[in-house]
């Protein structure tokens, strides 16, 4: 099926690397102008591709889980932009240790950069969206947000919450045809699981119906398709993409 995009302002946080990054040059071949978000600076390389291809971006470096940061970028983008349409939450860490291990600090850090950074640019960029009367809110979540991990106590409970945020979004923001869902990853192929021991990379894949790893072109996919205006009839739902590994 052919896609339809009108051309929007779309925001996509931590586009710097991996699945956001994926999302952020996907969104750019639609005519879409990108804003790119990341801690460092990834995201000005990022934007630079995007505008080498003669695409449009911007890089924006924030640190999502600071509200103070978040708030002013949502201010200079609302001036220069009058509103996004599109907001990708998709930045994302993680601190894994059993529950017994793990200490406050990677607790807050984990549930500050991925549940509450969302909040943060939701409220900061929520009212255009309303004016614009169409928006799509997509948060990045994962597997372990749906069915819970052995040592992710702190990446379960901030995804799980994106999961409660998006339906409450979808039911507070339809009448102003703004769709939020969330897309929850399997294990997709990237900075963030490199890190991972070969032992337990074979492990995982044994969990995985389909039999391999996703790509991230595999989660750009799912959020092209709810971006998109034959998307505009999905709301408050969270699509698992990880080759069954939730079923
Ligand atoms: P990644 O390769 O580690 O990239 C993470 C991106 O998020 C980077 O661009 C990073 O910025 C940015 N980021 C992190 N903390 C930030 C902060 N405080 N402020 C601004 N930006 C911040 O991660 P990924 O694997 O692509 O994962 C992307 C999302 O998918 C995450 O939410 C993750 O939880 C989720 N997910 C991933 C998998 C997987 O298997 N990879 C599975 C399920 C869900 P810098 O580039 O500046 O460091």
């Amino acid at each position: 099926m052919h896609l339809t995009h009108q051309p929007r302002v779309a925001l996509v946080t931590g586009a710097g690397r991996g699945i956001g990054k994926a999302i952020a040059e996907r969104l750019a071949a639609h005519g879409h102008t990108v804003l790119c978000v990341s801690k460092s600076d990834t995201c000005v390389a990022v934007a630079q591709g995007i505008l080498d291809k003669g695409q449009k971006a911007k890089a924006y470096q924030v640190d999502v889980a600071d509200p103070v940061a978040v708030a002013k970028a949502c201010e200079q983008i609302i001036a220069e932009y009058g509103a996004v349409e599109i907001l990708v939450n998709n930045a994302g860490i993680t601190r894994d240790k059993l529950v017994m291990a793990m200490s406050e600090t990677e607790w807050n850090e984990v549930l500050s950069t991925n549940l509450s950074s969302a909040f943060y640019w939701v409220k900061g960029l929520v009212r255009p969206m309303t004016r614009k009367r169409w928006g799509r809110i997509i948060s990045i979540s994962s597997v372990t947000g749906v069915q819970g991990n052995a040592g992710q106590a702190n990446y379960a409970a901030a995804k799980a919450g994106l999961h409660g945020l998006t339906m409450t979004l979808a039911r507070e923001l339809s009448g102003r045809a703004i769709t939020a869902n969330a897309v929850a990853p399997g294990f997709i192929t990237t900075d963030m699981t490199a890190e991972l021991s070969d032992e337990i990379k074979q492990k995982i894949l044994s969990f995985i119906p389909l039999g391999r790893f996703g790509s991230v072109t595999d989660i750009a996919a799912m959020v092209d398709y709810l971006a998109s205006e034959e998307g505009g009839y999905i709301t408050g739902q969270v699509f698992s993409v990880d080759g069954g590994m939730a079923i």
